[in-house]
């Protein structure tokens, strides 16, 4: 594959110059170009920086799509995926046993299916961590809700809702754990002062490790479901 395959170039009126990305979601190189400019002359930056790009594109970690046979981790627990193909079925189903998430389908590529069902699982599980952890702070969430976001893990608004990635059930338990109380501790402080911190780290299991891992290994999640 070449790597133009996995270049995605970007017209953009604010920009000055060319600047390259890594894209860690969609597993591609932005090139944000100013609006003015040629896709001709944008190829030929590209070009030079050529060994640049398929540097970076090198150090994406290895995809994990949702396929027969791979094991992804829920919660730190690593879970098999196993399909079974039955055309005669009319539904696909998905029976999550421990250590298993066994898929019976009458789709040649249930993923997707696949993907929908552990959304749901992160929805319902986050929700409630969520709620527990608000209750040790003697706090109430208004609303959980969950997203597909590529840098932010979190976020919490002022009227209470807390919105985090689904993908941070395959993150250690730990991270998720990190996440969960960073966006808790802003239902008492909305701002990211010493109080706020101090409020954090005494809801966290490990602060530390878990606020490490999420800072550098968190685009790592995004390698589960990815094709390429
Ligand atoms: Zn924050």
């Amino acid at each position: 594959m070449s790597y133009t395959d996995r270049l995605i170039i970007k017209k953009s009126k604010q920009a000055r110059n060319y600047t390259l990305r890594l894209n860690h979601k969609e597993r591609c190189i932005y090139l944000v170009m100013p609006h003015r400019s040629s896709e001709k002359r944008a190829l030929h930056f590209a070009d030079r920086h050529r060994h640049w790009i398929e540097e970076k594109l090198s150090t994406l970690p290895h995809a994990i799509p949702f396929e027969h046979s791979e094991i992804i981790p829920l919660f730190d627990v690593p879970t098999l995926i196993h399909i079974t193909y039955d055309q005669r079925r009319k539904t696909t189903h998905i029976n999550h046993l421990d250590r298993k998430l066994d898929v019976l389908t009458n789709q040649e590529s249930p993923s997707s299916r696949i993907e929908r069902y552990l959304k749901k699982f992160a929805k319902e599980h986050l929700t409630t961590l969520t709620h527990e952890k608000a209750a040790e702070l003697g706090k109430k969430v208004n609303k959980v809700s969950i997203r597909d976001t590529s840098s932010r893990w979190g976020s919490c608004s002022s009227d209470g809702n807390i919105s985090l990635s689904w993908r941070l059930i395959f993150a250690p338990i730990e991270a998720i754990d990190y996440v969960i109380s960073h966006e808790v501790a802003h239902l008492k402080h909305m701002d990211h002062s010493r109080n706020f911190w101090e409020v954090c780290e005494s809801l966290c299991e490990d602060y530390t490790f878990g606020k490490q891992w999420i800072r550098d290994e968190g685009y790592s999640l995004m390698r589960y479901g990815a094709n390429v």
